[in-house]
């Protein structure tokens, strides 16, 4: 749970390191404080984009269907509309550099492997 506290944070699920970034939103080519391997196979962030636009979803659903819920029937279609709108956009750009490192969490958490081969080796098959 450390590492995925830390994840959520942006930093290496590793050791918790905050200077990973070679810049917004691009991960360095290893963690410089324990040498763990952020270069990975072609498609690999795939599942991080994945976690982001899901999780965006699920918050534009929560914020429509509460504020409906709540509201009903005079509901603020304008309000909405705006917080909608700008939850979409913001919140996925937020997310971003978040759901890399925690999608880097959840494939070390599932597939445990070194530190220093990057987790490609045999596994990258269906990323075509
Ligand atoms: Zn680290």
């Amino acid at each position: 749970m450390r590492g995925l506290a830390r994840a959520a944070r942006a930093r290496c699920p590793e050791c918790g390191e905050r200077a990973i970034w070679a810049r917004w939103g691009e991960l360095a080519e290893r963690c410089p404080g324990c040498e763990l391997v952020f270069l990975r196979e072609h498609g690999y962030w795939v599942g991080g984009l994945i976690v982001n636009l899901g999780v965006a979803q699920l918050a534009f659903a929560v914020l429509l269907l509460g504020t409906v819920a709540l509201t009903w029937p005079d509901v603020p279609w304008t309000t909405l509309l705006v917080a909608a709108a700008v939850l979409v956009v913001a919140l996925p750009i937020w997310l971003y550099p978040r759901t890399k490192t925690l999608w880097l969490w959840v494939d070390r958490t599932v597939h445990p492997y070194g530190r220093s081969d990057g987790g490609s080796s045999g596994r990258s098959s269906a990323d075509g």
